[in-house]
């Protein structure tokens, strides 16, 4: 209590204590936002510190505002990747068009932002950690709403009780499952996988993408800058979901070699390097898609309320809208009212982003090799188009000024 509480006899508020689990885009941002709006945070993450590097991931449109409004745009600007140039190649691995990277994802160039998925999470945690509680290493074991808060176990042994839960989970969300059940009922798979990983650029590539294709297979190679790595990008379309190999990398390496054990190009040298990459990341290419992101006391966010899938390239724009539209609508409400106005406020510009890619029509890699040749007709014509204005659903929010955010 203040002197001036004292002296006027009022108890101050006690802060709301909230939990967020998930460090990835939506916790961190959430974090912030939340801190702002008053509240008490701690974030649990499962990994032992921030995941570094990663493939170039976009922040367009109504995200920029965020970025914005947090502080963090002139660093997330120092780290923009400025990819000039996507090339395109046949199977045998001769060039069939290049393009520019903005014609193709719609973003618009010297105002959107590509970034390495890790310098996004950086400059998110750097903006959020001397104000809020970070645990690593660990995370959520059981939640129990049944009384007045939420009661939490946590997996390294520890107990605590907070106001409210929030999910930034991601797409396999544990959350999720212990509110809803389990992901199937959510989970609309759009029938690829696909394996990322780091290698050496031995190709002397610099701010460029080159994608080989064959039917139902691409494989791509990010040089995000002038330096040694590259990101290598393996898709390849799977009728099911390869739900055998999803907690086992040796699996996902096997099925991954064995789908491109036949391709060209650089493809070989690069199935190689899978071999030995400790930072394979392996994943269907899936959304979420929920009736309702809250129940109780508890709320989802980002990839686990509603993942779009990388074909968006709205993944982490959704997250840092999203964190900073349900602590806006929260500030001056209480959950019920709160959640109620997050959904009522985000669904839209969700449904319209996800709705920019359909089952099985995903442009980029197309399954048969009809639509193959349709697909690079159209890229041809794009080779010779300017640069696009960007597309609607990408700014189909605007950012309300909530109380005490801004
Ligand atoms: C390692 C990684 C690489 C990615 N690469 C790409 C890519 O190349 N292209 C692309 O479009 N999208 C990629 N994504 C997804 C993209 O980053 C998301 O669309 C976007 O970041 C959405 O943010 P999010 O915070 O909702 O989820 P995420 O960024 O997935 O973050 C979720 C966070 O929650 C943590 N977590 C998971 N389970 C638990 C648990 N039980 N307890 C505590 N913490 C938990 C994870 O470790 C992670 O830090 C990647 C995600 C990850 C985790």
């Amino acid at each position: 209590m203040t002197r001036t509480d004292l002296l006027r006899g009022i108890r101050p508020t006690p802060r709301r204590k909230v939990l967020i689990s998930g460090a990835g885009v939506a916790g961190p941002a959430l974090a912030f936002w939340l801190n702002r709006c008053g509240f008490a945070v701690t974030v649990v993450e499962k990994a032992g510190t921030l995941r570094s590097g990663g493939y170039p991931i976009d922040v367009r449109g109504t995200a920029l505002e965020v970025v914005r409004r947090m502080g963090i745009l002139p660093r997330l600007q120092d780290a923009h990747i400025d990819l000039r140039r996507l090339t395109f190649l046949d199977g045998d691995g001769s060039e069939m068009t290049s393009v520019n990277p903005h014609t193709v994802t719609g973003g618009v160039a010297g105002r959107d932002l590509e970034v390495r998925r890790g310098d996004l999470t950086a400059a998110l945690h750097t903006a959020v950690r001397d104000d809020v509680e970070f645990l690593f290493n660990d995370s959520i074991d059981t939640l129990d709403q049944s009384g007045h808060g939420v009661d939490v176990s946590f997996r390294g042994g520890s107990r605590r009780t907070f106001d409210l839960v929030f999910g930034t989970d991601g797409l396999h969300s544990r959350t999720r499952e212990f509110l809803f059940g389990p992901e199937e009922q959510f989970h609309r798979y759009l029938g690829y996988c696909f394996a990322g990983f780091t290698m050496r650029n031995i190709f002397g590539l610099s701010h460029e993408t080159m994608m080989w294709n064959t039917p139902g297979r691409a494989a791509a190679l990010y040089a995000v800058g002038d330096n040694d790595d590259v990101h290598a990008f393996l898709n390849f379309a799977h009728p099911e979901p390869p739900f055998d190999a999803f907690r086992n990398p040796e699996a996902q390496r096997d099925l991954v070699a064995a789908v491109f054990a036949d391709a060209g190009w650089e493809v070989p040298g690069m199935l190689a390097a899978m071999r030995d990459a400790d930072d394979l990341f392996f994943d269907v290419v899936s959304q979420i898609r929920m009736p309702r992101w809250s129940s109780g006391r508890v709320a989802l966010v980002g990839d686990a309320a509603y993942a779009p899938s990388f074909l968006t390239g709205q993944g982490s724009s959704l997250a840092l809208v999203g964190a900073y539209m349900l602590a806006g609508s929260l500030a001056d409400r209480d959950h019920t009212a709160g959640f109620a106005a997050y959904e009522h406020n985000t669904r839209e510009f969700v449904t319209v982003n996800q709705e920019q890619v359909g089952e099985g029509d995903a442009t980029l890699f197309p399954t048969t090799a009809r639509a193959l040749e349709q697909r690079n007709d159209m890229l041809r014509k794009l080779s010779t188009m300017p640069s696009t204005e960007g597309r609607p659903a990408h700014s189909a929010l605007t950012l309300p000024e909530f109380m005490s955010t801004t």
